[in-house]
């Protein structure tokens, strides 16, 4: 049976990382570290164990020590430097109904049913295994930044550093800040159903045109690869170049190139790998439209 810590202060939690290490398990909402009692976390965590056939029961992580975070005071938004600011303990609920952003408001509109969002944090969705994610993709494609509190200060890393040092980084996760948006954001979800549907890929684009030529441009995919991505290949097609739909094409088309989803039983490779495709068209088809 684990202890269960329930520090008051960030300090309290550092030390309690500092002294336990690999023997605790961090846990907000709890939605997605509870783990998959059939497989006992080998293959996956939660209700629904993606690759797990079997009854799908659900047992407390299986380590030594579990701490809470709920008292840290990790759940308001602090805008900062006109940007958005938040805590790694806001919930998905909160998120939909407060982010300024309509993308981040429809990407947490997107996670599971309302029972799921009103536990699950945004700091959560972040370290969530793939498909999901479908927050962290938004924040990625607003090239978040990502604060720890550690024993002896804090520590930032930007989201796409995190990711593509492949999410190892332990520790606590307090704030998540992003600049306000240079351009337009899109975020568009491919699942089985509109909502309350895993996911099958999910593509957030942020996308700024300047005489009608990309200025910059930023494309991040969930569920395409082992994390959130952002897709460089594409980007870097569109930088200068008119947003019409001989562009569009080559930036969807590589993005299907550069990615490399997983099969799982809510879809196939294959079929992520052309969604992607589809979507980043959709995506940038949207931006184009309204500009
Ligand atoms: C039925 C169901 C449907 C779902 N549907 C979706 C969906 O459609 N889209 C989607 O994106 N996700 C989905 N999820 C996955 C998941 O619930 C969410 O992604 C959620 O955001 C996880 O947040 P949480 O606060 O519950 O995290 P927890 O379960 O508490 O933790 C998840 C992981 O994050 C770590 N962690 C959490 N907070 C911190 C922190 N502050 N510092 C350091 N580590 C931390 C934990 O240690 C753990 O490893 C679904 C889950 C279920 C059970």
């Amino acid at each position: 049976m684990a202890e269960y810590l329930l520090p008051d202060s960030l300090s309290e939690a550092t030390e309690i990382i500092a002294e336990h290490g690999r023997a605790l398990a961090i846990v907000a909402g709890g939605t997605s570290a509870m783990r998959c009692g059939t497989c006992r976390g080998k293959h996956g965590r939660g209700i629904l164990c993606l690759e797990c056939p079997g009854p799908r029961l659900v047992s407390v992580p299986n380590a030594a020590f579990v701490m809470g975070i709920q008292r840290l005071g990790l759940d308001g938004v602090a805008p900062a430097n006109g940007g958005l600011g938040f805590g790694a303990g806001l919930s998905l609920s909160r998120l939909q109904a407060s982010a300024p952003i309509p993308a981040l408001r429809a990407a947490a509109r997107q996670v599971g049913g309302p029972a799921l969002r009103n536990m699950a944090t945004v700091g959560g969705n972040i370290f969530e295994r793939q498909p999901y994610g479908d927050v962290a993709v938004v924040l990625l494609a607003l090239d978040a930044s990502l604060t720890f509190a550690e024993r002896d200060g804090e520590r930032s890393q930007t989201l796409a550093a995190f990711y593509a040092d492949g999410a190892k980084q332990g520790g606590l996760l307090t704030r998540i800040d992003c600049a306000a948006p240079d351009g337009e954001v899109v975020f568009l979800k491919c699942g089985r159903r509109r909502f309350n549907s895993p996911t099958v890929v999910t593509v957030a684009v942020c996308i700024a045109l300047d005489g009608g030529k990309v200025r910059r441009a930023r494309i991040a995919l969930g569920g395409a690869g082992a994390h959130p991505m952002r897709c460089a290949a594409a980007e870097e097609l569109l930088i200068g170049a008119a947003l019409d739909p001989t562009s569009i094409a080559a930036a969807a088309a590589a993005a299907a190139d550069a990615c490399d989803p997983a099969t799982d039983v809510v879809a196939s490779e294959w079929y992520r790998r052309r969604m992607v495709a589809t979507y980043v068209r959709r995506a940038l088809g949207e931006i184009e439209q309204g500009s």
